[in-house]
């Protein structure tokens, strides 16, 4: 399997220097992830698949910078078949006919096959694609190299479930993530082993927030990132939430209107 990195060519402010996608060419050429559909993303596309047509996409999850281009590549290659897990409310985005793909699935890929895992947290229906023989991982967004994963609690990320996705990842002992943004990741274990310490680290934080009497987001974000630029504060802020909700699902703090507090045990 030798999977070639094809730039979506989408750089913003939530994305960074923009998508990754990998196309893993062979008899069933597939690629990871849609990208938003610029048209020199399918440009390259093209020029990687060299005259061959493209059978499928396997979408990582329903984000926009992922799925969005979808409708461009089935302009472009009719015959393609697109495959997610299904979210409902948001898949409606893009009317195609998803296949639905579920967790421990093999998907014939290329020359190969991957292994389906479900590892939400980030979205819902977020999928990291296993390949086994290589131990290497399509990781969607469970990690960036050189920086935190965004848990947008607005659109239904949950800190718990990804906590529980990234032991699920280690445990695999993965010798390389192919990411949806920034550089492949060839140390897996210490990037994933530092979320987790880190994560302790913010719920700690939160925690002393709490008990030294903030009780709402935005004044925890003060207390924890004195000084964050102002551009930066609303995903802090989603991010502080996310640590509030997974304490609340402990048991370990409450919330009451606009206000959280600590549950001392
Ligand atoms: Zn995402």
């Amino acid at each position: 399997m030798h999977p070639i990195p094809l730039h979506a060519f989408n750089p913003g402010p939530i994305t960074g220097a923009g998508n990754w996608t990998w196309l893993i060419p062979g008899h069933l050429p597939t690629l990871v992830d849609a990208g938003t559909g610029d048209p020199r993303h399918l440009d390259a596309l093209a020029g990687a698949l060299n005259g061959t047509p493209l059978a499928q996409v396997i979408v990582t999850h329903g984000h926009t910078d992922h799925a969005t281009g979808a409708p461009a590549i089935a302009e472009r290659w009719p015959d393609v078949r697109f495959l997610k897990m299904p979210w409902a409310e948001r898949d409606v985005k893009w009317p195609l006919p998803w296949t639905p793909l579920a967790d421990g699935q093999q998907v014939p890929v290329g020359d190969t096959s991957v292994t389906v895992i479900h590892t939400p947290g980030h979205a819902p229906d977020h999928l990291c694609f296993w390949h086994a023989e290589t131990r290497t991982l399509f990781g969607g967004d469970i990690a960036v190299q050189g920086s935190t994963v965004w848990i947008p609690t607005s659109l239904q990320g949950d800190l718990t479930d990804y906590l529980a996705s990234l032991e699920r990842i280690i445990a695999l002992s993965p010798a390389c993530i192919l990411p949806a943004h920034g550089a492949v990741i060839d140390d897996p274990q210490t990037l994933l082993h530092g979320y987790l310490t880190h994560r302790r680290e913010r719920e700690q934080q939160v925690l002393a927030a709490l008990r030294d009497g903030d009780s709402e987001p935005d004044a925890i974000v003060e207390h924890i990132y004195r000084g964050l630029k102002e551009r930066l504060i609303p995903m802090a802020k989603e991010s502080v939430i996310a640590q509030l909700q997974k304490l609340e699902r402990e048991g370990r703090a409450r919330r009451d209107g606009e206000a959280w507090h600590i549950i001392d045990a």
